[in-house]
Order: structure tokens, then sequence, then C-alpha cells
């Protein structure tokens, strides 16, 4: 049994509210550790560690900051395989997406490294008689992370990664279901050279959220998790003054029009729809057929895809995906279940039942598949994050535009087309942040930003990329004139560059 503490001023702290949390691996239902729930003190102490650290941090030139970023890079690739058999172990994915989810967090920390040159600020010569003009980006100071069960290692590295590349000091908040491996990665950030109080880990559930949002000296808070909670942390945090960007859930609809590769559609939408056990806010959870014969192809196709899925351990190889996060999360999506068939909706392939044999306390779902699912259903509306995919029948393309674009989510679409046309209309009218054209799950690489629109997303700037810096710096402009400049006396009407 671990009993995983908090990580505050570069050193392993043991929780001291008297509140914790089992910690499963839901490949066999086991509980393998607690993991300390912090009370407000932890957070202020965490804190207080980051406010002492964080000037000397950001005086460190961007250059020294940046390889501190790429030594904790080489300490990454050197036990990439340990890492992701824990994050495995704790989350339930196979250890193959483990190694995905570091990837894609490690792209962005690379993008992290071009820090010197990214808050590079601008300079005008001779703005006016004698004066010049230049701006400067400058970190915040103490800024703060909360993030979802479903990507242990790339979410958290999206935030403080950048965020400490641009000087500031960090209180990561990870969930509370797979602390494992932000843990390690604050250790490894210490053992690259990073001061300690840069990057604190405080685990907890709402008491340290709740804490975080209230403490005045947190200047900028980026959340990752379920709508409600994004919504209830940007209200709170914004109302308190902080920057916030909070990401939500999400409904991401597939469009198949009738002149798509049938294969490569079905072979898309059994990796997006079911990787991971359907558990990422890019995963297919609708597709849309357009026209009648494009649909009964689609399922010819599709349903013998979905009853050989492979459900398997988290440290097979060979399992296309393996158990869901949680007890909870199994009966909540089978829940969904049971309401789509009161519904109304065609079950094609049931899953509900599938056993993984010895391992019958593991958390596991087999896929399930919907099809004749229409626009007012929960099952459609809502967003069960499991193996479940929904098809919708679309009579034309304008009614397969108007669906995504027109639900409360807008994380990621895709459309599966042979048609230029087609494609790029979709793209520039579909009211959804992320879109793929042949790609499934299009999570822009780290260089652009990911943000979903609607309510799959709150605030005004996206994650990673050119964003992230903006996010967390600020930008003071200053207008120069010295002594040798023309002397005007004193002026009392606003100073124009004339
Ligand atoms: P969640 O909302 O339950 O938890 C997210 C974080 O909020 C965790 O750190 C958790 O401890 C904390 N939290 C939970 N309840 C809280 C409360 N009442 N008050 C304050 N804080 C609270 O989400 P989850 O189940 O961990 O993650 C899955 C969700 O995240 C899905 O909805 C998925 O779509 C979404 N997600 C979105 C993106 C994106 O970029 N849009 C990426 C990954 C996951």
């Amino acid at each position: 049994m671990r009993d995983v503490g908090h990580f505050i001023g570069g050193e392993h702290v043991a929780g001291r509210s008297g509140r914790s949390s089992d910690i499963f691996q839901p490949m066999t239902g086991e509980v393998v550790g607690k993991v300390a729930l912090a009370g407000a003190d932890e957070v202020r102490r965490a804190v207080e560690n980051a406010k002492a650290a964080q000037p000397a941090w950001a005086a460190v030139n961007p250059q020294r900051r940046a390889r501190v970023m790429m030594r904790f890079l080489q300490l990454v690739a050197d036990e990439v395989d340990s890492l992701a058999d824990l994050l495995a172990r704790e989350h339930g994915k196979t250890v193959l997406d483990a190694k995905g989810d570091i990837q894609r967090g490690v792209e962005v920390a690379e993008f992290s490294l071009g820090v010197p040159h990214l808050m590079k600020g601008e300079f005008t010569d001779n703005a006016g008689p004698g004066i010049d003009v230049y701006s400067m980006r400058q970190p915040l100071g103490v800024v703060a992370g909360i993030t979802p069960f479903n990507f242990p290692a790339m979410i958290p590295l999206w935030k403080f990664a950048p965020a400490i590349a641009c000087g500031n000091a960090f209180i990561l908040k990870p969930s509370e279901r797979d602390p494992g491996v932000p843990m390690r990665m604050a250790e490894l950030m210490i053992e690259a050279g990073l001061p300690a109080g840069i990057l604190n880990v405080v685990n907890g559930d709402k008491t340290a959220v709740d804490a975080i949002l209230d403490d005045p000296h947190i200047k900028a808070v980026g959340f990752v998790g379920s709508t409600p909670i994004a919504e209830y942390v940007y209200s709170r945090a914004t109302a308190a003054g902080k920057r916030a960007q909070c990401f939500g859930g999400a409904k991401n609809h597939m469009i198949i029009m009738p002149d798509a590769d049938m294969d490569q559609a079905v072979d898309a939408l059994i990796g997006a729809g079911y990787g991971s056990a359907g558990e990422r806010c890019m995963a297919v959870s609708v597709a849309v057929p357009v026209g009648q014969a494009t649909a009964d192809a689609l399922m010819e196709k599709l349903v013998p895809r979905v009853e050989g899925l492979k459900i398997g351990l988290s440290t097979d190889s060979s399992a296309d995906y393996g158990p869901l996060v949680t007890r909870e999360a199994v009966e909540r999506v089978r829940n969904y279940i049971d309401i789509g068939v009161k519904e109304g909706a065609r079950l094609a392939v049931d899953g509900r039942d599938f056993k993984m044999q010895g391992y019958e306390d593991g958390f596991y779902l087999g896929g399930c598949l919907f099809d004749e699912v229409t626009p007012d259903m929960r099952i459609y509306k809502e967003e069960i994050f499991g193996p479940v995919l929904s098809v919708v029948r679309a009579k034309d393309y304008g009614e397969a535009l108007k669906l995504p674009s027109e639900h409360e989510y807008g994380n990621g679409v895709a459309i599966f087309t042979r048609d230029g046309d087609a494609a790029r209309d979709f793209a520039a009218k579909v009211e959804v942040g992320m879109v793929g054209i042949n790609v499934p799950i299009p999570v822009p690489i780290a260089y652009y930003t990911f943000g979903g629109w609607k309510r799959s997303g709150f605030g005004d700037l996206n994650q990673h990329g050119p964003d992230s810096i903006r996010f967390y710096t600020k930008t003071k402009t200053v207008t120069s004139r010295w002594p040798s400049g023309v002397k005007e006396g004193a002026q009392f009407s606003i100073p124009t560059m004339e």
C-alpha cells in the first residue's frame, strides 16, 4: 500500500488534514494506496513556498530556465517505461496508450524550451520625437493548475511546463484518482535543477480546489475537467480577480459523407470511439453517416468490429482498451446505456455483461454501439465518457453540419470525405473549436493551441502553443525618452506623438 502525501517546497510532506482517498488499480479492482486530501492550511503552505521562491526564479534568464526543462525531459525519457506502467496501473488505460499520454505532454514541454524567443517583446524606435516604445512579457507570480484523471501526465505538463518556463511558480492539484505520475514528475523537476518551491503538488478534492480559488496570492488558474466544475471554477476564480481558463466536457461528432473511404472511416471510429475506453475529451462519441445508404454500409462494417474489440489488462500490449477508472465510472456508463434503451435507441452491440476472466473485480465494460439515436435523447445530449458510440443518421450534409454546430459542447469534430469542397465548407462553418478532416482525433500539435468552444471551454485563451505564453505572462509597455530628446516644457493636453 502506497501512501501519497503532497510535494511542497521541494520535498514530500505527509497529509495533515486527516482526510484521504483510495487509489485503485482498475485492472484488478484492488485498492493499492491512499492519497491525502489537503485542507486549506496545506494549500496555504504550498502557496507560501511558491511565493518565496518565485522572484528569484523569474530573475533567472529564460535560457537557463529552458535548460532545466531540457534536463527534465531527458529524465522523463530515461524512465518513460516505468512512468507509463505507473500511469496505466492507476488509470486503467493500456501501457501503450499511457506512453502517448506522456508523449503529448512532453511535446508541450518541448515547445516551452523556446521561451527565450516566445517571451520576446516588441520595440519601436523613434515612435515620436526622441521617443522609443517597447513591450516586455513578465510572469504573473504564483499560478495554479487543476487537472482531470484521464490524462494524468499530459494535462499537468500542458499547465506547468509553459508556466514555469515563463518564470512563474506553480501549484498543481492533480486528480485524486491517479496522483502517482504528477508526483514523480515534480521529483524529476527538482532532479533537473528546478529550485524548491517552484513546482508544488497538492493532492485533494473540492476543499483543496476552493482553497486555491480563494487564495489572493494565486494570480491565474488553469482547469481541465467536467463542464459543471469548469464553469464553477471559472466563475469563482474570475470573481476573485484571477485570470482563468477552464476546459470542460465534450460530445465529439464524426461525419461520414457518402463518398468517404468506408474502411478508413470504420478504423477511425473504432480507435477514436473506444480507445482508452472512451475516457478522452476528444473521443468520438457520435457518428453521423450522411444518407441511409451510408448509414447501412457503416453499420454493416462497424457492428462486427465493435463485437470484436479486445478488452484486456492495462499491461496487455495486445489489448484495444483496458478497464475504466473506477467502479462508479462503470456504473455511470451502464446507467446511460439503460437510459438509451429506454429512450428508444437501438442497442446494436451490448457490452454491459462483459467480464474479464480471472479479474471479475476489475472495472471493465464491453464496447456498446447505439443506432437510431436522435438529438432529443439524453444519450446524445450528455457526455457519457465510456466505450459507447451513438450513431445519428443525417439525411443530408446540411443536417450533419447542424448537429455538432447546435450541440451545447464544441470540443472536437471530424469529417470523413474525399470531397475537398465539402471538407472546406465544413471546416469554415462548423461551430466547434478543433476540426479534423479525415483525422478522427484532431488534437492540435504542441505549437498550435488546444481549446473547445461553447460549453467545452470557459475563458479567452487556449491551452498550449502561443496562447499558453500569453496566459502565463502579462505585458508591460514602456514609453521612454532620454534627456537628449526634444524638451517641450510642461504639457497639459494628452500627449500625442505629433
Ligand atoms: P472532474 O470535473 O470530476 O475533476 C476535474 C478536477 O476537478 C479534479 O482535479 C477534481 O479533483 C476536481 N473536482 C472534482 N469535483 C470538484 C468539485 N465539486 N469542486 C471543485 N473541484 C472538483 O473531471 P474528471 O472526471 O477528473 O475528468 C473527466 C472530465 O474531464 C470529462 O468531462 C472530460 O471531457 C474532461 N476533459 C476535458 C478536456 C478538455 O481539454 N476539454 C481534457 C480532458 C478531460
